[in-house]
């Protein structure tokens, strides 16, 4: 199977270059940053402290987390609730970088990560795609922007789903965000040694686009 790994802080481009890429060579995108928030989401649901390990380790067990494909874009259900837009809710980003830093959740949503990534052709994005979830994958992307620019689309993304959040208070978030995913112990944020970098910073989207599928395009002749 042809695997290939983009990843990079929050905001860098992520999603959108992987959705465009997955349809540009009619494969599957797997938003690995959706199942942690889908666990945080399980954790906010049952009053779980996610700072404590203990008590999500223990109800780990009990989520029922799936990925289905409705018209070919990824959702997330939760005991059979289709929770893809919860997840969304800003205040769920920092619950999910909390939770992914415990080693057990991670090796839970990993081996479902791998479980895809065997079975089908596709295009995963997240933070430890790279290093440590597909280290052998065909093509790494590891996309970069300021965290100005990176606060600046998180607001207008989280606008077009009608939500509205100060741009100081999302810049602070993405700082800390970043921090805590590429200093935590376990499979952090980081850059692979022969992942390309792309700083999207000054890109349009087409740019980046261009630049990715040119990479890939040798993957699928
Ligand atoms: O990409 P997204 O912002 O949806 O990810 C939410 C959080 O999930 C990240 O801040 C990070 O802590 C965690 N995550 C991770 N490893 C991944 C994908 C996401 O630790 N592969």
């Amino acid at each position: 199977m042809i695997n290939i790994a983009i990843d990079g802080p929050a905001g860098s481009g992520k999603s959108t270059l992987a959705k465009n890429i997955a349809k540009e060579f009619n494969i599957l995108y797997l938003d690995t940053g959706a199942m942690y928030r889908t666990i945080a989401l399980a954790m906010k649901q049952n009053n779980i402290d996610v700072n404590n390990e203990k008590l999500v380790v223990e109800h780990l067990n009990k989520v029922n987390l799936e990925i289905k494909y409705i018209n070919s874009a990824q959702h997330v259900f939760l005991d059979g609730v289709d929770v893809s837009k919860d997840i969304r809710a800003n205040e769920i980003s920092m619950l999910a970088s909390t939770v992914s830093k415990i080693k057990l959740v991670r090796k839970k949503l990993v081996e479902m990560q791998r479980k895809i990534a065997s079975q089908n052709d596709c295009v995963l994005d997240g933070r430890d795609i790279g290093t440590y979830v597909l280290p052998s994958a065909a093509l790494k992307i590891f996309l970069i922007a300021t965290p100005e620019v990176r606060a600046k689309r998180r607001k207008e993304e989280l606008a077009q789903n009608g939500i509205e959040v100060e741009y100081d208070d999302l810049l602070n978030e993405i700082k800390a965000r970043d921090l805590q995913d590429s200093t935590r112990s376990f499979a952090p944020l980081k850059k692979a040694d022969d992942a390309i970098e792309i700083d999207t910073s000054n890109n349009t989207i087409e740019d980046t686009f261009k630049q990715a599928v040119n990479l890939a395009s040798k993957f699928f002749k």
